[in-house]
């Protein structure tokens, strides 16, 4: 499951000219860089999703859009032209469904067309079920450092429910195969779902920390619009069991040495997502594949990309140098907003300094709003030991996050 960034926010006018309202000053350094790779298919698609993935009918066209990645990255090189890439995604839809074979020419171009970090977090998204658990020694030796599944759940009936493929078996096979392949291993799993007991939901916490993965994130299941589930939805726990099951969960996972550090991330000591935490920080991401998003910072703009969003018009148009159907510049007064909405989810907060090194504003463009969110007691504003200005969001603030980004919209 790849983080949701949401950008619909951004403008309301994609190709906003950059005008004075757009134009930054004092962006002195871009920030980290990290690349992001969208895989838009999936075995069958599930009833809760409203990601870009598509349903494979007919055998995936896997060579083409490997060829259409490759032309898509070697277009994109020269507005990241030097910048080293400290971390690789491969997200979805489902990226398992490729061969390692494909997974090794991407990545061997990769690092051919940048400067890739010898050291860099390559992850890629796999989900049980498939004939997924069979690549994995293949995606290791091409690169591969961190393995995410998709588990969703340990239990049969809530499996069923979430229209997924694979059952508790193949969870657990898939799961224990990657951590014997992996250092570093993410396991996603949701709660609140339909007809779900609290006494089910803790089952879950328990399983997934008893096979002591690196990492793992808990998503409350959500209806999203224009999907089935938000057409017809199933009976879901009401929100005072799910925050139970939230506060719960969050007791479980501590107990078993997870930090909880994101809104939805935990992780044992120094195995953060680091690919994740570079979204949090408002760093900036180049992403192609159908559909994806980039953020890419210049030193007098930041500018938000979108590529085509179906599978065949993103393979019809990348290969002839075309694979961006939308570029805009962030106006000034909304990336308050853009850096809030993302550096909030971070439960230790941020160093004030770095909004300021990440949009280019003075502190003073989002001074108000901190103060009216501290009053409400969404978050806190304090001194460190090295004078640094620490926003952290409180458990209240965490809790009622979109209450708190209101603020800064
Ligand atoms: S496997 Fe993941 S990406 Fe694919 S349809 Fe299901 S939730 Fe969406």
């Amino acid at each position: 499951m790849i983080p949701i960034i949401p950008i619909d926010s951004a403008t309301p006018n994609p190709h906003a000219p950059l005008t004075g309202e757009n134009t930054i000053s004092g962006l002195k350094n871009p920030p980290p860089l990290a690349l992001y790779i969208h895989i838009p298919w999936c075995a069958r698609k599930c009833p809760y999703c409203d990601f870009n993935s598509h349903e494979n009918k007919l055998k995936i066209p896997e060579n083409a859009y490997v060829d259409a990645l490759i032309a898509d990255l070697e277009q994109a090189t020269p507005l990241v032209w030097g910048r080293k890439i400290s971390s690789v995604f491969f997200g979805g839809g489902t990226p398992s469904l490729f061969s390692a074979k494909a997974i090794d020419k991407i990545l061997s171009h990769v690092r051919m067309l940048t400067p890739l970090e010898y050291d860099a977090e390559v992850t890629l998204e796999a989900n049980p079920g498939s004939v997924d658990a069979g690549h994995f020694a293949g995606y290791k030796a091409a690169g591969v450092t961190r393995l995410s599944i998709g588990i969703q759940s340990f239990n049969n009936q809530y499996l069923n429910a979430l229209g997924r493929i694979h059952d508790e078996g193949e969870a657990m096979a898939a799961a224990e195969l990657a951590m014997a392949t992996f250092d570093q291993v993410n396991l996603d799993v949701m709660y609140a779902l339909p007809n779900q007991t609290l006494e089910d939901a803790l089952q879950d916490a328990k399983r997934a920390c008893a096979l002591n993965p690196s990492h793992l994130s808990f998503y409350h299941l959500t209806l999203e619009p224009n999907t089935p589930f938000h057409r017809t939805p199933p009976s879901l726990p009401d929100d005072d069991t799910s925050a139970v099951m939230q506060e719960k969960i969050e007791v479980i996972l501590k107990e078993h040495g997870f930090d909880h550090y994101e809104t939805s991330g935990f992780a044992k000591p120094g195995k953060q997502c680091r690919h994740n935490l570079n979204y949090w920080t408002f760093g900036d991401y180049l992403g192609i594949g159908a559909g994806a998003h980039s953020k890419l910072s210049f030193h007098d703009k930041i500018i938000r990309q979108t590529r085509h969003k179906h599978p065949n018009r993103y393979l019809e148009h990348a290969v002839k140098g075309e694979a961006v159907d939308n570029e805009w510049s962030i106006p000034r007064e909304e990336l308050g907003f853009e850096f809030t909405m993302n550096a909030l989810r971070l439960t230790g907060g941020f160093d004030l300094s770095l909004f300021e090194q990440r949009t280019g504003l003075n502190r003073s463009a989002i001074s108000k709003q901190l103060n009216q969110a501290e009053k409400k007691g969404l978050l806190t504003q304090s001194l460190n030991d090295q004078h640094q200005v620490i926003i952290e969001p409180t458990i209240m603030g965490q809790r009622f996050l979109n209450e708190l980004l209101q603020i800064f919209l």
